[in-house]
């Protein structure tokens, strides 16, 4: 049998030529994509399309949509979903609660290949990219599930999304869609582990999009033994291309800093940190590290009070950072641990 068309995976250009394939007119695709960036789940929902086209469509197409695997609630309002696909692949997404509105966190990737060693999500590889229409789907089914809106975006789960690009890109134009989510391009954020050719390119075509960088050290010896896409990639030509961002785009970069004990958090870390930052614009994000079993206790998380005074000290140099509410402690909040404790 032939392979149906998962719509859910579709631009409304592309949408529109489909409906045309079909005999149908143009208009029809854009009615066809505000269904499915709506959450439908079957065509006999889609009301306004001739019957006979909602017929042609079930015989032809299909609107793909992850399973929820598992469901955890924290006491906060924040709640971590593990989605299945089709293929056997699962993926997480945390909904998150705040006082400016509703976010999600959504991953790009099932598994990743960056290896950073305290994230458990890159533990297993990278088992594929997810396509556009799988990113959007974990924004749909939560909002199914939880049964809120969601106004924010922040694309920083499983995987490295500028290893994604395409599917990266098609997910931002559609979701920002006004027949589809609508969401800003301002309320949505992209973080990288710093895959410096990406980031002129992610400029040029998102130059409203927040970028986000995993950071996470000052030096290129503890950068590295963190993140091995540092040896690639080194913090110098990194920060230098951040710079060169911030200037053609005039957009705020967010520096994410898990605050490691002994590792990262020491006064000349700090002091380092903020030569390197100094007089850009950009902003750092303290969290104490979320520990994970596997990184075998090598890392072990700073303390909260030490991030707020890594802040303080970043602050009087001249760098603007915040330490970072932790939703969900309840809960296995930290990227990747569900995933690994499902298999
Ligand atoms: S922190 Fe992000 S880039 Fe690094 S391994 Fe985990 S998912 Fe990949």
């Amino acid at each position: 049998m032939e392979k149906k068309i998962d719509l859910r995976n579709m631009t409304k250009e592309e949408l529109a030529v489909f409906a045309e394939e079909l005999g149908e007119k143009a208009f029809r695709g854009r009615q066809i994509f505000k269904w499915v960036q709506s959450g439908a789940d079957s065509f006999d929902e889609m009301t306004n399309l001739p019957g006979k086209l909602r017929e042609r469509l079930k015989e032809c197409a299909c609107i793909g949509r992850p399973q929820v695997l598992k469901r955890q609630d924290s006491k906060d309002g924040t709640v971590k979903f593990l989605f299945g696909f089709e293929d056997g692949n699962a993926i997480e997404s945390v909904f998150m609660k705040y006082k400016y509105g509703n976010s999600i966190c959504v991953s790009s990737q099932a598994g990743c290949r960056m290896g950073c060693t305290f994230c458990a999500s890159g533990k297993l590889g990278l088992a594929r990219n997810l396509t556009a229409g799988e990113i959007i789907s974990q924004i749909l089914l939560a909002e199914k599930e939880t049964g809120e809106k969601v106004n924010h975006i922040v694309v920083m789960g499983t995987g490295e999304p500028f290893d994604n690009y395409d599917e990266l890109s098609r997910f931002l134009s559609m979701v920002n869609d006004k027949d589809g989510l609508g969401i800003g391009m301002r309320n949505i954020t992209v973080s990288t582990s710093g895959l410096i050719p990406v980031i002129g390119r992610f400029a040029e075509d998102f130059p409203q999009v927040n970028l986000a960088i995993s950071l996470h050290a000052p030096t290129d010896e503890v950068r590295s033994s963190m993140m091995p896409v540092n040896n690639k990639y080194p913090i110098g030509e990194l920060i230098a291309e951040c710079r060169k961002y911030t200037e053609k785009t005039n957009r705020r970069i967010t520096f994410e800093y898990a605050v490691v004990k002994d590792v990262n958090d020491r006064d000349e870390d700090v002091r380092r940190l903020a030569d390197l930052l100094k007089g850009m614009l950009c902003h750092v994000n303290l969290i104490p590290l979320n520990e994970i079993k596997e990184s075998s206790g090598s890392l072990k998380a700073g303390s909260r009070e030490r991030a707020i005074e890594i802040a303080d000290m970043l602050e009087k140099r001249g760098v603007a950072a915040t330490v970072r509410r932790s939703l969900g402690r309840d809960i296995d909040a930290a990227c990747g641990q569900l995933r690994l404790k499902a298999d």
